[in-house]
């Protein structure tokens, strides 16, 4: 009974291990782009041939590369963080740890060895390379071997987001994200072959789930792949499908394995007599290999060890240019770590309700004096930091902090945006500062009836706040020229994609939003007789031809000062490309490429402080979406313009100082509404009456109505047109 509860336990112990390894896409990419890149089959065919020389070479002379003191390769490296402040945020620290391992695996230091199974103790093979984290930068300037860099694209991940690589023939470039794309999920990590790499050098590398930095053998499986080892069943996709060659004599041919249980470790299957020249090998397979998938990865062979060698022998993608002499000391890759001054970073945080719970999104926009408060972390990195210094412009006074782990509150008390300071002391190099214009404290005193923006200078985008989240080109911003109608300033979402050459990676906008908020509006005063209230504005958007086009436009109201948002229209591509495609920089020049768009308040969300906010979604095939001539009213869009331009209404006499007269015709829609509202748009008086249809209606409007002298605007409404004329009151 004892040993019945003990085989179950460990295999649940198997089984959560065998579901935690996930798939390496190394293959799946290397495959497609065979299909895009030709040439890589050339080139890997020649670097097959050479590779196979160097290996000959080394069994006729006597040696095998690996097993004997052979001279240690040193290979510069290089970790790129690519994230959005998440657990993907890994630590200097915890690099510094994982390289450390890596290292240790590629020098057969790894303990776990001792548990390879004995048919293959005597084929563990020392591949003898030694990583190290760079410490000179493609700059010339000092550096620990990592780079940090805040973007959507950690979500997203693919090439694309591989940012900020450094030339693939001096390091070898390992970047980490949180999630791949849908083109790569279901993957943990993939690597690029040097056959790839010599293709695409821009994206030559490992690019790796963070989470999977510290796992075991998931890096060193990949930099298995960048020194062009192949699975143990063959470069392909899947193991368990096929038995299958590696190339590599003292990895028995074998179908590879997803899990890790003694038939896995003892499987013969494709082995069995298994001779290669004139060598026995073990008819068992390699099932412990780390180029295999089954979850308890312990070493690589003798053979992989050459082979991995002979890779960094080859000029293919520069490999043997990483090992040079000239590069070691180009790259600083033997000396020691520098001590570096910190660099101070933050990030925004969840706001905190006075309730203790957090808003659902990063707060960056809200009221002054909210009891809704702002939070921040301190992200400074690239030294221990020992102490840090927070400061707020326009907060409360004595608004400071010094805490260096979690989350720093603040609230605001003037409107406009805040500075955030940061100081960041490491140990014994200093400290650095950084100032941000990082948040935006909204106004409490809301805009009353109704609300005009035509945004003629950048002075209007004062209590219009903009932001890029990402800090890249796809931003919203303001144009001083190609508004509607024809000229005047306006803002625009710079959807257009500048990337000319795929290494210029700060393309691929897919994943990135940028908002641009409204001020307060006060919409208890603005509704009138039609009871609507609409957001108007006019957009001239085009598409290019790139690829598919899928730019929207989103719009949210919050009638809780910016606590939470509700969506309360979206814009698609087919409702925001108006100008068909485009593929140089599209610029509207005439009032006939622009549309009106209206979006209808719903009454849930009316109050006497409603804020708006405007959130783009560029994607890969946009182009530039320009916004203009924003209106809060009771009417739509459309309707107003005919009002513009009507001369059927005629008051007598204007200006007035007694009663007064109005004359217009009634069209087919007989019912019909007489709205007088004041200059700021509140409504003085609403009446509704049935007309008979196409007839000259004459009505009296009494002085006793309007309460002072000044101006007025009366407008008569119909299902179909809205007519305003002004009347000024003597
Ligand atoms: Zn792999």
């Amino acid at each position: 009974m004892k040993k019945l509860i003990c085989l179950i336990a460990s295999s649940l112990v198997l089984t959560v291990q065998a579901n935690a390894q996930l798939k390496c896409g190394a293959d799946q990419v290397f495959n497609q782009l065979k299909k895009n890149y030709p040439e890589i089959n050339v080139t890997e065919a020649n670097l097959s041939l050479a590779i196979q020389e160097a290996i000959e070479k080394e069994k006729t002379s006597g040696t095998i590369l690996g097993k004997t003191t052979a001279t240690t390769y040193d290979v510069p490296i290089v970790v790129h963080i690519i994230h959005d402040y998440g657990a993907e945020y890994i630590s200097d620290d915890d690099i510094f740890n994982a390289v450390k391992y890596w290292d240790v695996v590629f020098n057969k230091e790894n303990a776990d060895t001792i548990n390879v199974i004995a048919p293959f103790k005597r084929y563990i093979g020392n591949p003898q390379i030694r990583l190290h984290l760079a410490t000179i930068d493609p700059s010339g300037n000092p550096t620990k071997g990592i780079t940090r860099r805040q973007s959507y694209l950690s979500v997203n991940g693919g090439d694309n987001a591989k940012m900020d690589g450094w030339p693939n023939n001096k390091y070898i470039n390992i970047w980490f994200i949180n999630k791949f794309d849908a083109k790569h999920s279901g993957a943990a990590a993939y690597a690029y072959y040097p056959a790839a790499g010599a293709a695409l050098p821009y994206y030559d590398g490992i690019i790796s789930l963070a989470s999977y930095m510290g796992t075991d053998k998931t890096i060193p499986h990949e930099l298995g792949h960048v020194l062009n080892l192949q699975h143990t069943w063959g470069n392909t996709n899947d193991p368990e499908v096929a038995c299958g060659d590696d190339l590599v004599d003292d990895t028995p041919p074998t179908k590879g394995h997803a899990s890790c249980g003694t038939a896995a470790l003892y499987d013969t299957t494709c082995s069995r007599g298994y001779v290669k020249g004139s060598i026995n090998y073990p008819d068992t397979n390699n099932t412990q290999n780390i180029m295999e998938y089954a979850f308890c990865s312990k070493m690589f062979t003798l053979g992989q060890a050459s082979r991995m060698r002979a890779a960094l022998t080859s000029t293919t993608a520069g490999r043997s240019n990483l090992i040079s002499s000239t590069n070691l000391t180009t790259t600083g890759a033997l000396q020691n770590r520098p001590d570096l001054q910190p660099i101070p970073d933050f990030s925004v945080e969840r706001g905190i309700f006075n309730w203790g719970g957090k808003t659902t999104e990063r707060t960056f926009f809200l009221c002054q004096n909210s009891s809704t408060i702002f939070q921040f972390q301190n992200r400074s990195w690239n030294d221990t930091v020992t102490n840090v210094a927070w400061s707020f412009s326009n907060t409360p006074a004595s608004a400071t902090s010094s805490l260096i782990v979690g989350n720093v509150s603040n609230s605001f008390k003037d409107a406009g945006w805040a500075t955030i300071t940061l100081t960041a002391t490491g140990n014994n190099s200093g400290s650095k500062t950084i100032n941000r214009q990082a948040i935006y404290v909204a106004s409490t005193t809301p805009y009353s009836g109704g609300y005009n923006q035509y945004f003629t200078a950048l002075s209007d985008f004062g209590d219009w706040p903009m932001f890029n989240y990402y800090n890249n080109n796809f931003k919203w911003e303001y144009n001083s020229s190609n508004g509607y109608p024809n000229g005047s300033g306006c803002v625009r979402y710079r959807s257009f994609d500048a990337r000319t050459s795929p290494e210029s990676l700060s393309g691929n906008p897919d994943g990135d939003y940028d908002d641009i908020f409204t001020p307060a509006f006060n919409c208890n005063t603005i509704s009138g007789a039609t009871g609507n209230i609409n957001l108007n504005f006019y957009t001239a958007g085009c598409a290019t031809g790139k690829t598919v086009y899928k730019d929207s436009l989103q719009i949210f109201a919050s009638n809780t000062c910016g606590d939470s948002w509700t969506r309360i229209g979206v814009l698609s591509y087919a409702d925001i490309i108006n100008n068909g495609i485009l593929n140089t920089e599209f610029a509207p020049t005439t009032a006939s490429q622009w549309k009106a768009q209206t979006i209808t308040v719903p009454a849930s969300l009316r109050s006497d402080k409603t804020f708006f906010r405007f959130r783009y979604w560029p994607s890969t095939g946009g182009n530039n979406l320009y916004f203009d001539n924003f209106t809060l009213s009771p009417w739509t869009t459309e309707i107003k313009e005919v009002a513009q331009n009507a001369s059927e209404v005629k008051i007598f006499p204007n200006p007035s100082n007694g009663d007064t007269k109005l004359y217009f015709t009634t069209g087919n829609q007989p019912a019909t509404n007489l709205v007088i509202r004041d200059v700021t748009g509140k409504t003085i008086f609403a009446q509704s009456k049935v007309y008979p249809s196409n007839t000259f209606i004459q009505e009296d409007i009494q002085r006793s109505i309007f309460p002072s002298s000044g101006i007025y605007l009366i407008s008569i409404i119909n299902s179909e047109h809205s007519h305003t004329k002004k009347l000024v009151i003597e």
